[in-house]
């Protein structure tokens, strides 16, 4: 048995919502990742099932790797379909905002859904939610949307409903947001739902190859060239990843190329914090992500140091300026974090 975690008064609230709406959009963050996309065509899923005219909307393309999933062939992207998703969205009877806490996460996109006369649900795992939605179902303890969306169907007592597709989709997103469970993943109840997704007939094992073992030649050699101009801060436990745009076009990177690169140090004996900077090859910014293990709050530190946020572990901010200033400030920020890592580090041992 699950917890009920989601309240009462809200799963009904949005049982209302299915039983008199007719359109519905699914919308989720820019650079949409297994999470996104998974709880994004998991819902989809279902609500096809109900017989209702839905649809997956996202700022823009997701990653090769999640596209074997099922559901994704009618993914629209928000930057190449502008047109078409406007109107989907303006005639939306319900829009579900999955995976993102602030309408920011959504870009230009934001816009269309704000002055939507739709019905609004957020179902989220990222702290401090805005409140651009009726229904807020925003619980940050738990490790995935997709986990979430599975709550919400069982208490909708709709289990049965979920397909082996919609497991498929749900699983992904369980399974990439805690790293093959491997952080964020001590929740007992988190394998409770992988056996329930089982009984659907989902194979485990071939998601998990489906989704991190497909690797093109040119991503692994990437790899290997950050990995081995990785800087470590030994003294602050921390080390550092980074990415140019002359590096990037000599590895002929195509978008995904460098997801998960920011968890490699964390492989690392004694680091607990982790950054990847990649310069932005259409804004003129760069990308920060931060990693960290154990109390190190590395959403604080994006906060505060990159106009970021994030969770505890897993987080990340924007830079404008050039990569040199980037490191300098990602620098200024550990030393300045310095006794909260030494406090983490201690903690581990
Ligand atoms: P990633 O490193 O995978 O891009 O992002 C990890 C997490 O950090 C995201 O799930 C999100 O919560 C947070 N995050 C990433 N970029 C930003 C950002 O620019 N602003 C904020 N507020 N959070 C971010
Ligand atoms: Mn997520």
């Amino acid at each position: 048995m699950l917890t009920k975690i989601i309240d009462q008064n809200k799963i009904d609230h949005f049982e209302k919502w299915l039983e008199n709406g007719e359109k519905f959009v699914i919308v989720s963050h820019v650079s949409p990742d297994g999470d996104a996309i998974g709880s994004s065509l998991g819902l989809w899923h279902f609500l096809s099932l109900q017989g209702k005219e839905a649809h997956v909307i996202t700022p823009n393309a997701f990653p090769d790797f999640l596209r074997w999933m099922p559901g994704t062939k009618g993914v629209l992207f928000y930057d190449s379909m502008r047109a078409e998703a406007d109107k989907l969205i303006a005639e939306a009877d319900v829009i579900c905002c999955l995976d993102f806490n602030v309408i920011s996460r959504i870009d230009e996109m934001g816009d269309a859904v704000l002055a939507s006369p739709a019905r609004k649900i957020l179902i989220d795992h990222h702290l401090n939610p805005g409140d651009f939605c009726k229904i807020v179902i925003s619980h940050p303890e738990m490790a995935s949307t997709s986990e979430l969306v599975f709550r919400l169907i069982c208490r909708l007592g709709c289990f049965d409903d979920i397909t082996k597709e919609a497991a498929e989709c749900i699983y992904t997103g369980m399974m990439t947001d805690t790293g093959g469970f491997t952080f964020n993943s001590n929740n007992r109840e988190v394998y409770f739902i992988i056996s329930e997704l089982l009984s659907k007939g989902i194979d485990k094992d071939a998601i998990y190859r489906k989704v991190f073992n497909t690797y093109s030649e040119s991503r692994l050699r990437l790899m290997g060239y950050v990995l081995s101009h990785m800087y470590v801060y030994r003294k602050h436990h921390t080390a550092l990843i980074s990415l140019t745009e002359k590096e990037q076009s000599r590895f002929n990177y195509i978008r995904g190329d460098s997801e998960g690169f920011v968890n490699l140090p964390l492989s690392i004996r004694n680091v607990i914090c982790s950054c990847f900077l990649r310069e932005d090859t259409e804004k003129p910014m760069i990308k920060v992500s931060l990693r960290s293990v154990g109390s190190f709050p590395c959403n604080q530190l994006a906060a505060e140091f990159f106009n970021g946020g994030g969770h505890l572990n897993a987080s990340g901010g924007e830079f404008y300026g050039t990569m040199e200033e980037a490191k300098q400030r990602f620098e200024e920020a550990i030393e300045k974090f310095k006794p909260q890592l030494l406090a983490c580090y201690a903690e581990k041992k």
